[in-house]
């Protein structure tokens, strides 16, 4: 069986950036051999030797991302279905919301591991802002920045150690 690791959270928080982060030297690849870039919902990814398909559920609801319930929805079927392992993504900019808050409620009775993501964590004081994001419920918050890859190999780390 084949490893697979869904993205899931509510707009805006960065689960395309880290999408893309994760694909980075794949999708750099098939890129140059396609002649073309384009969004993508699948790719793959490694980390210590270890192989896995990434899926961006937010990529698949972008016509209903504004309609909130149905977002959450759609994303976390889709992760329920097919994840090995959910990468649930919060943004330590904007803090926690309500809708962390649904997606949390929801994750929480799925039977599947959950790496709670709190990203946007560019800077070590931002860093510090990830703890507020415990009282989801769903263990220890890994502080990332998507876009400049800070500890972006301790979250690689968490999420290969559930396959
Ligand atoms: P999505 O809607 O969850 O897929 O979020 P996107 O990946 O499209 O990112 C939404 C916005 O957040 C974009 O403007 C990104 O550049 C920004 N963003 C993503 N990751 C980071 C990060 O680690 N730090 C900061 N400061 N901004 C980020
Ligand atoms: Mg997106």
């Amino acid at each position: 069986m084949s490893n697979i690791v869904a993205i899931v959270g509510r707009p805006n928080v960065g689960k395309s950036t880290l999408f893309n982060r994760i694909i980075e030297q794949k999708k750099a690849i098939m890129d140059n051999v396609s002649g073309v870039t384009r969004d993508r919902h699948y790719g793959y990814g490694d980390w210590t030797g270890k192989y896995f398909t990434v899926i961006d559920t937010g990529g698949y609801v972008v016509g209903s991302e504004d309609i909130f319930e149905e977002a959450i929805r759609e994303q976390v079927q889709i992760a329920m279905d097919e994840a090995t392992v959910v990468v649930f993504v919060v943004d330590c900019i904007t803090g926690l919301t309500g809708l962390d808050e649904d997606f949390a409620n929801v994750l929480r009775r799925s039977k599947k591991p959950v790496v709670l993501v709190a990203n946007k964590a560019d800077t070590t004081d931002k860093m510090h802002a990830a703890a507020e994001f415990y009282a989801l419920g769903l263990g220890d918050p890994y502080p990332i920045s998507a876009e400049n890859g800070n500890n972006t190999g301790d979250l690689m780390d968490a999420i290969v150690s559930h396959f």
